[in-house]
């Protein structure tokens, strides 16, 4: 049975916090010879190919105190 007035569900939508940061123009690779183009939304300096690579600390090394 219908009846007219029915409340409508509506769903919650999550409101966006913060847009992306985005960076003007177009940056290229950081690396001079390199010309592929970052996305604007990529904060990273570099292209994925001159990303450094970060190896995971080996276990056993001493943390050396600040
Ligand atoms: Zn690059």
């Amino acid at each position: 049975m219908k009846s007219p007035g029915q409340p409508t569900m509506s769903a919650t939508r999550s409101p966006q916090g913060r847009a992306p940061t985005q960076i003007d123009g177009h940056r290229t690779c950081l690396v001079e010879t390199c010309d592929t183009v970052l996305s604007k939304y990529n904060k990273k300096q570099f292209c994925h190919k001159h990303w450094p690579v970060t190896f995971p600390v080996q276990r056993g090394l001493e943390k050396s105190a600040a």
